[in-house]
């Protein structure tokens, strides 16, 4: 049988989703090369310190929105029937305040808080909340049924599935794209490398995309657990902070979240954005501590910091020729990675399949 020598540069939700994917076809012989792996936890590596959950925040005819569609089925399912993956249901609030809408936190969310949103038919329980629900200062909320994902869970589980099978993994650290093509298990050449290195595509060889830009998350991962999952539009702290609470699954703690800071590099958490985001979650959500309690009744496991690869025109899924073999880049998911991973990586195997017959008719 042919076999088609196939290198997933990048280990985070996007590589590894991808090679799932490409593995499912046995004509592929997948490795995956990377710096950083599940277990990890590193500034240049995104995926561990995402929520994860799924709120959607493309349009209804983008290929935000598109792939947000299509990833969700897959989410739901992993929810319903796959224990392990750990994925969990959770109900969701989502607040809007119209003064928000120019902030960036508003701008990102413009999509989640809108009245009547595309999603509202694709997730299960859609309800917009009724004007006598509303705390002051909100102008319209809805809740539905959204998922949480453990990302200490869910990417060792993408990488058991990739390893059933036989995909091969190796630690690698690469200075030009080039080098890729040459970290196939095989030994030999690889037919196609597909490029999923995330912010690191900014200062990649042969990619070296200045497009690219990072948009800084903080957050706090402690033990309580306030039962239902919160955002809101934007916060009166700051343009680009944010407030937005999820519960991960099987243990994994909630994370308090955020914000969004454009081309902040930052590695270290800010003690005083630390606390101004635990207060407003106890705003937002007062049964995340006891009665009467503020960041006191906090039980902190973490502070973390992650850079989300924001590209203003969206991801990039292309095919592009090297020298002697192909590459499809898979990059630049700003702050819906795991939300999109399923869509953007079919795309990427639809590339990859082009890109193998490309390859085939020029060696007629
Ligand atoms: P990464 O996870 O950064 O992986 C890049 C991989 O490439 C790594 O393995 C790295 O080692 C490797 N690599 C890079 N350069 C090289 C090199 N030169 N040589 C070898 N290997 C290399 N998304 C959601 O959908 N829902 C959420 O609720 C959500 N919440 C988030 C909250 C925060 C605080 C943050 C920071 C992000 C959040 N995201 C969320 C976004 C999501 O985490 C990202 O979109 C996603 O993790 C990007 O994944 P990636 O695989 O592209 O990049």
């Amino acid at each position: 049988m042919a076999s088609n020598n196939i290198v997933v540069l990048g280990a985070g939700v996007i590589g590894l989703t991808t090679a799932m994917l490409l593995s499912r076809d046995p004509e592929n012989k997948v490795t995956v090369a990377a710096k950083h792996m599940p277990g990890d936890y590193d500034i240049e590596y995104t995926s561990p310190w995402a929520g994860a959950n799924y709120l959607p925040v493309g349009q209804e005819d983008n290929k935000i929105g598109q792939w947000e569609k299509l990833t969700w089925p897959h989410l739901q399912e992993l929810a319903k029937n796959c224990p392990e993956a750990g994925i969990h249901f959770q109900d969701t609030l989502v607040y809007n305040r119209k003064k928000d809408q120019e902030s960036t936190t508003g701008k990102w969310f413009a999509e989640l808080i809108k009245p009547n949103p595309w999603y509202g038919k694709v997730v299960p329980n859609y309800r917009e909340l009724p004007q006598s629900e509303l705390s002051p200062g909100v102008d319209n909320a809805n809740s539905f049924t959204s998922v949480c994902i453990n990302t200490a869970l869910y990417l060792p589980w993408l990488v058991g599935q990739c390893r059933q099978n036989g995909v091969i993994f190796k630690r690698a650290i690469v200075k030009h794209i080039s080098e890729a093509a040459n970290l196939h298990h095989s030994g030999s050449k690889a037919d196609v490398v597909v490029n999923c290195t995330g912010l690191s595509s900014r200062s990649l060889g042969g990619v070296m995309d200045t497009t690219l830009l990072p948009a800084r998350g903080q957050i706090i991962l402690v033990r309580n657990d306030p039962g239902v999952m919160a955002s809101i539009s934007g916060t009166d702290d700051g343009d680009d902070e944010a407030t937005y609470i999820m519960t991960r699954a099987v243990g994994g703690g909630t994370i308090l979240g955020g914000s969004y800071q454009k081309n902040n590099w930052d590695p270290n958490p800010d003690p005083n954005l630390a606390v101004r985001i635990m207060k407003r979650c106890i705003e937002l959500c007062p049964s995340l501590v006891g009665e009467g309690q503020g960041i006191e009744g906090l039980s902190i496991i973490r502070h973390g910091v992650g850079l989300r690869p924001l590209r203003e025109s969206g991801p990039r899924i292309e095919r592009e020729r090297s020298d002697d073999f192909w590459i499809v880049h898979n990059y630049g998911h700003a702050g819906y990675g795991y939300q999109t991973s399923y869509g953007s990586a079919e795309d990427a195997v639809g590339l990859v399949k082009q890109a193998l017959q490309q390859a085939k008719k020029a060696k007629l």
